[in-house]
């Protein structure tokens, strides 16, 4: 049976090592923290099918089927079914790339059906659009319902080193343990790109810090609500991102925008975080007054980006060792957990990951 390392649980790993469960792989995953505490924690993210580059639009509408497939697997909802909208003039190309894909079930809203969509939003006559197989990740579900089949597989190390051995394998160490795999798949989020040096594999990743603010859903918004993205400029933002609890009674919001590191990960301006928090909820106070601006919560976080886009992603490959990187991952964790345990598998990276590809270019 072929040994396989996963480094990470983040939303990643857990589904690569799922993944390669199923192909009949012995598979062990390490993770010092508890899993989906990096990048991938909190509560809710949003699946879209829009994005600038096709051929991730494509990959993303895979995995939505693999998102489907799990729901069945698992008996829970993993991806709401209250669409994904977006407002603003670039709904116009957002839509232009999906009729490329007739799979994807997505449409111009006129005011009335953009209020009816989302009641939580002040009066809006510019563009807007749906995605309607779009909706909100159940992030905890997913979480729970991975941990739950994969709890025989973790391994409370944090790694330090992963290399090539003599023997032809690969040797994992951690602070109290050495062990060897058949090969090993680093799903680090911001570990990876220093993991994958040691072993020979250069990612370049810029690391920025973000900020996403929770706030309570006024009593009398009527759910289920859908995840919102807004580019228009109309309530003095142009990128800020939305969504749903599980329970329709909370809601998520962040700027697209981050926030300036220094390498050794300390925040250039350390009142930063602060400021992206205070125009989220000034941009709640107008855009959105089915919320209470009150914040309830946060969610800090580190972005791992490649040079070529925000939603750029892909797979490196050295031997017998892989890494993943990117960045609005969460949505494409079943398909590229899927070809990881491929890429592990096989030896082989899926064309489209590979580096040269580009996938997500903005
Ligand atoms: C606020 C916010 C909103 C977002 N919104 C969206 C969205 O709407 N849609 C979307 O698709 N994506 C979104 N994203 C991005 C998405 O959440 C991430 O791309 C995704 O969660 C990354 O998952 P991951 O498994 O690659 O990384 P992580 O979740 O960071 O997991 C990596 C894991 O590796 C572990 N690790 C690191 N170093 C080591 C080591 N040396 N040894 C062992 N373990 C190690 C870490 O502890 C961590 O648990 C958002 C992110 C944030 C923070």
């Amino acid at each position: 049976m072929t040994r396989v390392a996963v480094v990470g649980a983040g939303i990643v790993g857990l589904s690569t090592a799922h993944a390669l469960r199923k192909a009949g792989a012995e598979v062990l995953v390490f993770e010092p923290g508890p899993p989906g505490s990096g990048q991938s924690a909190g509560e809710s993210r949003i699946f879209r099918h829009a994005h600038d580059d096709v051929r991730l639009a494509s990959f993303v509408s895979r995995s939505r089927r693999l998102w489907r497939n799990w729901e069945a697997e698992f008996g829970v909802e993993l991806v709401s079914g209250a669409g994904a909208v977006a407002i603003g003039d670039s709904v116009e190309d957002k839509l232009r790339v999906l009729s490329q894909l007739p799979e994807i079930p997505a449409e111009m809203l006129a005011p009335a059906q953009l209020a009816a969509r989302l009641p939580i939003l002040a009066d809006f006559r510019g563009k807007a659009m749906v995605d309607a197989d779009g909706g909100a990740i159940r992030t905890r579900a997913a979480f729970s319902a991975l941990t739950g089949k994969l709890k025989d597989a973790l391994v409370a190390e944090h790694v330090l080193a992963v290399r090539h051995a003599a023997a032809g394998d690969v040797e994992v160490r951690t602070g109290t343990r050495l062990d060897r795999f058949d090969h090993v798949v680093l799903c680090a989020g911001r570990g990876t790109a220093g993991l994958a040096r040691g072993a020979g594999l250069d990612i370049t990743v810029e690391l920025a810090a973000h900020a996403r603010v929770t706030f309570r859903v006024r009593a009398d918004v009527k759910a289920p609500l859908p995840t919102f993205q807004d580019a228009s400029g109309v309530f003095a933002e142009t990128g800020v991102y939305a969504a749903p609890s599980a329970d329709n009674r909370r809601y998520a919001v962040g700027l697209s925008e981050t926030t300036e590191v220094h390498q050794d990960g300390s925040l250039v301006d350390p009142t930063s975080l602060d400021v992206l928090c205070a125009r989220a909820s000034a941009y709640v106070r107008q855009a959105l007054p089915g919320l209470d601006p009150e914040p309830l919560d946060y969610v800090h976080c580190w972005v791992t980006r490649l040079p070529w886009g925000d939603d750029g992603v892909g797979i490196w490959s050295t031997g017998k060792i892989s890494a993943v990187a990117g960045h609005n991952l969460f949505k494409q964790a079943p398909a590229l957990g899927e070809a990881l345990a491929e890429t592990a598998l096989s030896g082989v990276v899926p064309a489209v990951l590979r580096p040269e590809s580009q996938l997500g270019q903005s």
